[in-house]
């Protein structure tokens, strides 16, 4: 119905690919991602409805998370194996979901090797990773040989499940990769020490899955194309390999990028949109089969360039299908601009899962919630009013809206985003400005009425005779009790990040919060990052080179009051980032300080037991926030029914992830 055709917009990303014995309708992959639904009660019945809302909306071929081949192999004690006939029959649900909507999906094999999080793990020495307090136990030949038959096995049975095929996982630092890396293979024997004594295990593998399965199904094998580590493979080894794999008869080599404990981002926000791309060019060529290129695609126009480049024959993209499950229906149709595009953050998806969480999305709540959270059109419309158009204030109207509510967003700045318009200048978050862009098609389409430069009061909003209003007005930086805080060399951090306040060359942050660490960075590295160049990337962070250091512009010192490491409160992936800048940078922090007052030579503190005096041309306040709900009392007053959301509710521990939630949350309850 008036869409435009698919295939004049992504001609590449919707071409099909033929394997032989089965004909791909696209060349997106929804790459594995761990949902932590694959350990719980009704779990797969949990991940029957994820995948089928994706497989649906034309994603071509779909992987799971990691299941375990054998209990050795688990990421931790009680994570998900495939090694009996009652998984089988379990995994039906999924596999029957994904095909009675159309779609293709294949189950990833992943031995975790030392990066298992339990006390029986199993490597091809015993050599602990930096990352994990275990150490793991040298594999016998009894247990390498049986680790094969074990991968033989679970694929197998994912046929018996109905699979279309398997992933195995031979990157990013897990078991097959141990074995081909000089760093983690110390051995003297037939697996360890030559080349071809390194790649026969996961040759092996390859060759007895292969065996296992027969022709006619899809074996895609997910090698360590650039490993980031010292000792890791070279160049030329790495395209040895990837023959061998081509031989010993897989379908299709996905690329893996980095081990987990690499210390150069792979997936964050600092790694440009389709940043290592060109590694998987580099292997085209080499084999003949299909290669995948991954990491940091997260737009079709961006999956469209890489194909139509020929840097490779297919694209991974994985978060990009939690914040979107219909990105591929929506670039199909000609709505690529509506589009809810994976910022990169971590935060929802991967920091869930490193704190024992379900995998979600912080632009899109219902991703991993798909039986929970939902919403249908109302019987009652009501009549809205929405205070202030930030993350909470945005999902609320788009929700609300969507389902019949009339709704008018009111909002004092000069356009929608809030918070988000700060942070879309700190390096890294530009992707703000997709979310941005996708609020405004969405409130649009959704009949939103948008008040912008208005300030609403109390008196209006009762004469203009709205049902209910949402107070999601969010907050106002704290203004801390510090002697000579009116000082001319203070400064609040909303004006350093809207651009609007002089710093000079020394300065003093208070606080060590996100965003004392966000203003740390858009100081240090705000106006190198909008367009970053994959080559730039590779040079700064030193990948197959030294790292590239530069003077810093600024000279920062952080200060807090709480004792102990600054920026405990960062993401669990991306925390490390963010203080390795900071440490190259030669950022100095303070801890434990007591605040004695600000005067013409900076802050005094009271350190240790010391008064000292941390210099500064410009202090810069990030002391947390305080909510914004003053018009609250008067509508309770008037009777009217008042929901506060976001930072007006609860201003400590805010962030977009909960703003957005609550938000969402609130608009399908009414
Ligand atoms: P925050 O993380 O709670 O940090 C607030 C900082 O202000 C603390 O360092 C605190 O240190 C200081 N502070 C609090 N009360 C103070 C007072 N009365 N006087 C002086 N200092 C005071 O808050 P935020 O940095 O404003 O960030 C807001 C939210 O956004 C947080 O939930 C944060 O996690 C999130 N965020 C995350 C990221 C990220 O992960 N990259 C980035 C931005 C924001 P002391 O009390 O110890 O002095
Ligand atoms: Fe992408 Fe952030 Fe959503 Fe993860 S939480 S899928 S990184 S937007």
């Amino acid at each position: 119905m008036g869409h435009k055709c698919s295939l004049s917009h992504y001609p590449h990303l919707f071409s099909p690919l033929d394997l032989g014995f089965v004909s791909l309708p696209n060349r997106a992959i929804m790459g594995s991602m761990h949902t932590g639904l694959e350990e719980i009660g009704d779990g797969l019945k949990r991940l029957a409805a994820f995948y089928a809302e994706r497989a649906r909306a034309d994603v071509g071929i779909m992987v799971t998370g990691g299941f375990s081949p054998n209990r050795t192999g688990c990421l931790f004690a009680e994570s998900a194996m495939v090694s009996t006939k009652q998984d089988v029959h379990e995994h039906q649900t999924v596999t029957s979901a994904v095909h009675h909507n159309g779609g293709r999906i294949l189950l990833q094999i992943l031995h975790a090797g030392r990066y298992g999080y339990h006390n029986d793990i199993v490597a091809p020495s015993a050599i602990r990773a930096p990352i994990n307090s275990i150490t793991p136990r040298t594999m016998t030949q009894v247990e390498i040989e049986q680790t094969i038959k074990d991968y033989a096995r679970a694929t197998e049975l994912a046929r018996e499940a109905g699979y279309d095929g398997i992933e195995i996982m031979a990157s990013e630092g897990y078991l097959l990769n141990e074995f081909t890396a000089p760093m983690t293979n110390t051995r003297e024997d037939d697996w360890g020490g030559s080349l071809e004594n390194r790649l026969r295990m996961p040759l092996q593998v390859m060759q007895a899955c292969r065996d296992a399965a027969g022709r006619d199904f899809i074996i895609m094998f997910r090698m360590s194309m650039l490993d980031l580590i010292n000792e890791g493979s070279t160049w030329d080894e790495t395209v040895t390999y990837a023959r061998g794999i081509e031989s010993a008869g897989a379908d299709i080599i996905n690329t893996g990028i980095g081990w987990h404990e690499a210390r150069i981002p792979t997936i964050a926000q600092p790694v440009p949109r389709a940043g290592f791309t060109w590694v998987t060019e580099r292997m085209k060529g080499q084999v003949s089969i299909p290669l995948v290129a991954t990491n940091r695609i997260n737009t079709p126009d961006v999956a469209e360039d890489v194909l139509a480049s020929e840097q490779a024959d297919m694209v991974s993209m994985a978060r990009p299908f939690l914040a979107d499950p219909e990105f591929m229906a929506k670039a199909r149709q000609g709505r690529a601009d509506e589009i809810n595009t994976c910022i990169a953050c971590n935060q929802a998806c991967l920091d869930h899962i490193y704190t024992g969480r379900t995998t979600s999305c912080l632009v899109n709540p219902r991703a991993g919630h798909e039986t929970l959270l939902n919403w249908r059109d109302t019987d009652s419309p009501l009549c809205i009013a929405v205070i202030g158009a930030g993350p909470a204030g945005l999902s609320f109207a788009a929700v609300a809206a969507e389902r019949g509510h009339r709704v008018t967003l009111f909002e004092a700045g000069d356009e929608i985003g809030g918070q988000f318009l700060l942070a879309r200048n700190v390096p890294g978050k530009q992707e703000f400005d997709e979310t941005l862009r996708y609020y405004r098609k969405r409130l649009d389409s959704g009949g939103v009425r948008i008040e912008l430069r208005h300030r609403a009061t109390a008196e209006e909003l009762i004469e203009r005779g709205f049902d209910q209003v949402v107070l999601a007005a969010g907050v106002a930086p704290r203004v801390p009790d510090i002697l000579g805080l009116n000082h001319a060399s203070v400064v609040f951090y909303p004006e350093v990040l809207s651009k609007q306040a002089q710093v000079g060359r020394r300065v003093v942050i208070i606080g060590g919060g996100g965003i004392a660490f966000d203003t740390a960075l858009y100081l240090l590295e705000g106006d190198k990052t909008d367009h970053i160049d994959p080559r730039d990337f590779a040079a700064r962070w030193g990948v197959e080179q030294p790292p590239r250091t530069e003077k810093p512009a600024y000279d920062i010192t952080m200060v807090q009051r709480t004792p102990g490491r600054m920026g405990k409160s960062l993401g669990k992936t991306t925390g490390w980032i963010h203080r390795e800048v900071l440490r190259q940078a030669g950022v100095r922090q303070f801890t434990g300080v007591t605040y004695e007052g600000i005067d013409d030579r900076g802050l005094r503190v009271l350190v240790d037991g010391e008064v000292r005096i941390v210099e500064g041309d410009s202090i810069i306040v990030c002391a947390g926030q305080t909510p914004k709900r003053d018009l609250c009392e008067d509508l309770v007053k008037a009777g009217i029914e008042v929901h506060l959301i976001g930072g007006a509710r609860e201003a400590t521990g805010l962030d977009a992830e909960r703003a957005i939630d609550e938000g969402t949350r609130l608009a399908a309850s009414l």
